[in-house]
């Protein structure tokens, strides 16, 4: 159903937060769209960092990538969190796999104006090749992995689906 090239950024994403997201995901079902979460994501986006044009590498799209070889992402969230961290170091290794020595990732939180870097050493690579290669193990599993608790869940997109009786 899905092969480790076809893992991108929103994988990587639903697996730091929940791995029922990318079951769901993977079999067609589709979160709410233009949910207010994700105009939200779209309007910082817009408004706070439109630089450049998105990098497309096939399955992960990336916001840029400087002259020193630093990716970038602007994210709509006030807080870092693993699954931001995660996204970034997976797109250092797609970024390595087509032959650019990636120096790491530099998320920006337009809305409490920090930036966090995160070197790409030999241990996030490993780490990027395990993040895709559990993506694989979920998306392969015959039934839903467990939902989280209710709290865990709130601003999911997939709330509706996982919550309604
Ligand atoms: S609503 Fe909760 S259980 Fe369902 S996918 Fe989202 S985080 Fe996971």
């Amino acid at each position: 159903m899905i092969e480790a090239d076809d893992v991108g950024g929103v994988h990587i994403k639903y697996l730091y937060h929940c791995p029922r997201q990318i079951w769901l995901y993977l079999r067609g079902i589709r979160p709410e769209h233009l949910s207010g979460t994700v105009q939200l994501g779209e309007a910082v986006h817009e408004t706070s960092y439109n630089r450049n044009s998105p990098i497309d590498l096939g399955a992960a799209k990336l916001d840029f990538i400087d002259g020193q070889h630093w990716v970038h992402e602007v994210k709509s969230s006030a807080r870092p969190t693993r699954a931001d961290e995660a996204q970034g170091r997976h797109y250092c290794y797609r970024l390595e796999q087509i032959g650019i020595d990636a120096q790491g990732a530099i998320l920006h939180y337009p809305k409490t104006r920090r930036t966090h870097r995160h070197p790409y050493t030999p241990e996030a690579a490993r780490q990027a090749q395990a993040d895709i290669a559990e993506v694989l193990t979920i998306a392969g599993a015959g039934t839903s992995p467990a939902r989280l608790t209710r709290s865990a869940c709130r601003g999911c997109s997939f709330t509706d689906y996982c919550w309604t009786e």
